[in-house]
């Protein structure tokens, strides 16, 4: 197909950014950092390799992910405690804050409520940046490994411990209830420690091994009452492939926090979404 004469002057008009950040409440950082100085440890949980759990972390207290044994990546889902209808929106995410959040950033829940969920407080991987392949970690592109994908792009092949089927068993054991009732819940997740992005040619997904390492961290402020699900995912550091048990795979840790209530005296949980809902009728 031939190009419009005036092609590269189309090409060369430069982007303008979508979303204006300029305009979105920031997180008062500072009142965090003096409410982590002073964390007591509530509880941890271990996520073994190929597998989920799920955990809950109260409106105003603190949960880490870190990396232990060996370089891993992890799927993590969250909900409001008490209403998982309102659940992590990777789309609006990306859309707010970019491909791959950090330090600062937020984890916003779905339509009708639109607010955050946690706030990113601490990232021991907050060093490296973008890399010279557009790789970044901490992705909100992906989706999950999952079995419905792998049976297409392999002749029908099942596999069960794709992290969209590990944390469809963690939410129905914490839930009580069958694996059917609960795989609605699961949504796109936040791609904890996964290295990723796009080529630059064919703007095809690529991920390459995670610079993770045992002992860094991901640490979130629950802005409201949060049940979260964790998945250690079968790509292990995701170097190579997932869905299968080839790549070598390790846990990860979840520990909670709670901080000394006075540092928060002048924080407050998000309330809904301020607009109206009434679309025009
Ligand atoms: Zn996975």
């Amino acid at each position: 197909m031939s190009a419009p004469a005036d092609a590269d002057a189309r090409r060369a008009i430069p982007p303008v950014i979508c979303y204006p950040v300029d305009t979105l409440p920031t997180p008062d950082m500072a009142l965090y950092d003096a409410a982590r100085a002073t964390l007591t440890k509530t509880g941890e949980t271990v996520v073994p390799p190929r597998d989920a759990a799920c955990f809950t972390v109260p409106a105003g207290h603190f949960f880490r992910i870190t990396s232990v044994e060996g370089s891993q990546v992890g799927d993590l889902n969250l909900w409001h405690a008490r209403d998982l209808s309102e659940r992590f929106y990777s789309g609006k995410t990306r859309a707010l804050h970019g491909t791959h959040i950090t330090t600062g950033q937020r984890m916003w829940s779905g339509f009708p409520h639109l607010r955050p969920m946690a706030t990113l407080t601490h990232d021991s991987l907050g060093w490296y940046g973008i890399d010279a392949y557009g790789g970044s970690v901490h992705d909100v592109i992906g989706t999950r490994c999952d079995p419905y994908t792998h049976a297409l792009l392999s002749d029908g092949g099942q596999y069960h411990h794709c992290c969209h089927s590990n944390l469809t068993r963690a939410l129905a054991d914490h839930l009580g209830v069958s694996a059917a009732e609960a795989e609605p819940h699961i949504h796109d997740v936040l791609n904890v420690f996964m290295c990723t992005g796009f080529t630059r040619d064919t703007g095809q997904y690529f991920m390459k091994a995670s610079p993770v390492r045992p002992g860094d961290t991901l640490e979130f402020f629950a802005e409201i009452d949060l049940l979260g699900a964790l998945s250690a995912c079968p790509g292990g550091d995701c170097s190579a492939e997932h869905s299968s048990d080839a790549a070598a795979c390790h846990p990860l840790l979840v520990e909670t926090f709670a901080p000394d209530p006075q540092t928060l005296i002048d924080w407050q949980s998000p309330a809904p979404n301020a607009y109206d809902g009434s679309h025009g009728r």
